[in-house]
């Protein structure tokens, strides 16, 4: 029998649904091919739980070769494409170069932090997209709090206690507000640190955060956030970045050693070398999410420029909720594509709302234009992601984590060196961690 080949690039919400829809609606003389650089989905949304030590980063990953059964996993870094020759080239994580020849293709390699060119950025600040990052986060601040509360003089703890966050989207409130808690909670174990206190800035360019939900909404969380004495920095921009101060387009300088970005994504630049047609680095798609001019090639997800059926001439915002449907219909056209009986169907999902979880069982949310907020909305996104999230067992880890920080006090242990041993060689045991 002749085998035809569906490859799929990127296994996170849109990869990993498209390769779930094909399994279940693809002829059996088809191989669905999956290449992920890493062997699990990261629930994305969860990463401010994991990065303030309520959720264990474990929990919010999804091992895909335990619900995907028909895919081959291959972990590989997508390098290019040349869909002339339907080909896609792939660095394995042996190192070797291979070439995947394919049939059908879907691009869902997702996105990247969008980083301007700002003095001392790249060097010193750190974005929230992935799991390395959310643990960097959570690790630093207990690093912090443990060099703060070593000096002597409370002038000199400042900068260590001090964390200014770029960026006032979902991804940098939630963050913040996870985050700030995690240390106010810790606080309680460091004396010396508690007499200076710690200092939270959020810093955005825009007059108002958060443009998805109502202006209303907005301010009710800048209120809320301010309460528990976040500082908000609006209208302003970020003007450089030191090891140990970031300066404000206001000029404004803030004493600090931890800068988070989380200003924005781009479409992953891996989309420029796969020789497909792009708008502002988005793999530019018909509204079947087929790529404009190719037959065979798919795109979904944070990389793809599907045509949003809420506001048409746009494309679809780069969020969970479009990557989850548009992978489940690009799997579905492929499959019709492959001979599956039907038509290959538009997308035509229309946004359900946006909600920012603030910690302290607060949230907002705009859930198709009404505003929800306080306990309720926070008790809608718990069951928004535990609806989400795939598999039985992966729901009842984050219900146990979930009931362990109602109870507990939350881990201050600083695990830096997980998964860095000292070298066997060493002559002298190197010391504990490095600078994170
Ligand atoms: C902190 C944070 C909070 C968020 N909160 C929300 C929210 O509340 N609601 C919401 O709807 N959305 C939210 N999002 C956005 C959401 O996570 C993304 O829109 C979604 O993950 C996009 O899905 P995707 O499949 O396009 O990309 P991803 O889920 O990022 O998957 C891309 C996959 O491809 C892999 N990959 C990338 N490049 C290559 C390559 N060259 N070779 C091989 N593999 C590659 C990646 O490792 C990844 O596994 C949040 C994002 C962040 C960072």
């Amino acid at each position: 029998m002749v085998v035809r080949d569906v490859v799929i690039a990127g296994g996170g919400f849109g990869g990993y649904y498209a390769a779930r829809k094909l399994e279940h609606l693809a002829p059996s003389d088809v191989r669905i091919t999956l290449i992920n650089d890493v062997n699990f989905l990261t629930y994305a949304p969860l990463l401010p739980g994991a990065a303030a030590g309520t959720l264990d980063p474990r929990h919010i990953v999804v091992p895909l070769r335990e619900h995907l059964h028909r895919t081959e996993l291959r972990m590989g870094w997508v390098t290019g494409g040349d869909p002339q020759r339907n080909t896609l080239k792939v660095t394995m994580i042996s190192g070797e170069t291979l070439d995947y020849s394919y049939d059908q293709l879907i691009v869902a390699i997702g996105s990247v932090s969008r980083v301007l060119p700002i003095a001392g950025l790249g060097e010193h600040a750190i974005g929230f997209r992935t799991i390395a990052e959310a643990t960097a986060l959570r690790n630093r601040v207990v690093r912090h709090l443990e060099l703060a509360e070593g000096l002597d003089d409370p002038e000199a703890r400042r900068p260590y206690l001090s964390f200014v966050f770029v960026g006032g989207g979902y991804a940098g409130l939630e963050g913040i507000a996870f985050l700030a808690d995690f240390a106010q909670d810790a606080l309680k174990r460091y004396p010396r640190c508690r007499e200076v206190g710690t200092r939270w800035v959020l810093v955005d360019a825009a007059p108002r955060i958060m443009p998805e939900i109502q202006p209303q909404l907005a301010e009710f969380t800048v209120g809320l956030l301010q309460g528990r004495g976040i500082e908000f920095r609006l209208a302003t921009e970020l003007a450089s970045v030191a090891a140990d101060h970031v300066v404000l387009s206001s000029g404004e300088l803030i004493p600090c050693r931890t800068v988070c970005w989380t200003a924005g994504v781009k479409a992953s630049p891996v989309a420029e070398e796969m020789g497909l047609p792009l708008d502002h680095g988005r793999i530019v798609c018909e509204p079947t999410m087929r790529v404009v001019g190719f037959e065979n090639v798919w795109s979904c997800g944070d990389v793809a420029a599907v045509p949003d059926p809420a506001q048409p001439g746009q494309a679809c915002p780069p969020t969970a909720q479009h990557a989850i449907r548009q992978g489940k219909l690009v799997g579905r056209n492929v499959a019709v594509a492959l001979g599956h009986r039907g038509t290959v169907k538009p997308f035509t999902f229309r946004t359900l709302g946006s909600f920012a979880e603030l910690g302290r069982h607060n949230a907002v949310a705009n859930l198709m234009g009404v505003r929800v907020r306080g306990f309720l909305a926070w008790a809608i996104c718990r069951f928004y992601h535990l609806a989400w999230m795939p598999g039985l067992d992966r729901k009842s880890r984050l219900i146990a984590d979930w009931s362990t920080e109602i109870i507990f006090p939350r881990d201050i242990a600083e695990m830096g060196q997980l998964g860095h041993p000292p070298r066997l060689s060493d002559p002298v045991p190197r010391p504990p961690g490095s600078a994170v």
